[in-house]
């Protein structure tokens, strides 16, 4: 038995293994080097496997729809739950009993978020998932390209700088998780100065990427 009163939402997210839970759902994962694809569960297609999930990171991702994140994203969407609704549903998942309210989780983790604020967080999401998408779909086009026309010296050159861009990549994606995590946690956080961060990382990842396209 674990006591809520140790709980936060890091460890939280670390002890959920996202392959594990999202084949809770039934949700066919078919092996794509280190990654895995699937059919998504929210939006109707049953022939294009655009749903990603990446175990390094312990996020999903879908090309369709457009939805795609953290593992109380997935829970959100799946179960239609709130965030706050999320996390205690997969803290009660992993044994933290004690879990008795929505409301104690708040209080003990965050605060009661007002709908303006949800409006905020929603705007953030969609403008990131919007991002996100652009970015894989811009990396994936350009990868295959290359993987066809370079010779095997300048592919490698291609593949070990494609490998440092995705985790400068990864490092501003847990700049912006951070922020919304201390958001969520009661911080004054200015949501619309953060979308305009998030508006430069991109064109800055653009530009990075627009350099190494050309190996
Ligand atoms: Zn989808």
């Amino acid at each position: 038995m674990k006591n809520f009163k140790n709980l936060n939402l890091d460890d939280l997210k670390s002890q959920i293994d996202i392959v594990s839970l999202i084949e809770e759902y039934s949700i066919d994962l078919e092996a794509s080097g280190d990654n895995y694809i699937a059919l998504c569960p929210f939006h109707p297609d049953n022939k294009t496997k655009s749903f990603f999930v990446c175990p390094a990171t312990n996020t999903w991702y879908c090309f369709g729809c457009k939805r795609g994140s953290s593992v109380f994203d997935f829970i959100m969407e799946i179960e239609h739950k709130s965030f706050w609704e999320a996390v205690q549903f997969l803290a009660e998942k992993i044994g933290y009993v004690e879990i008795f309210s929505l409301d104690a989780l708040q209080k003990r983790l965050g605060r009661l978020q007002s709908e303006e604020e949800n409006v905020g967080l929603n705007k953030f999401r969609k403008a990131r998932n919007y991002i996100e998408g652009q970015i894989y779909i811009k990396v994936k086009e350009n990868f295959n390209t290359a993987k066809d026309t370079l010779d095997p010296q300048k592919y490698k050159v291609y593949n070990e700088k494609l490998k440092d861009l995705w985790r400068w990549y990864d490092k501003g994606q847990q700049w912006f998780d951070l922020y919304i995590y201390r958001y969520k946690t009661g911080e004054n956080i200015d949501l619309a100065f953060l979308i305009k961060k998030l508006q430069s990382f991109y064109s800055k990842f653009l530009e990075k990427f627009e350099c190494l396209s050309f190996v």
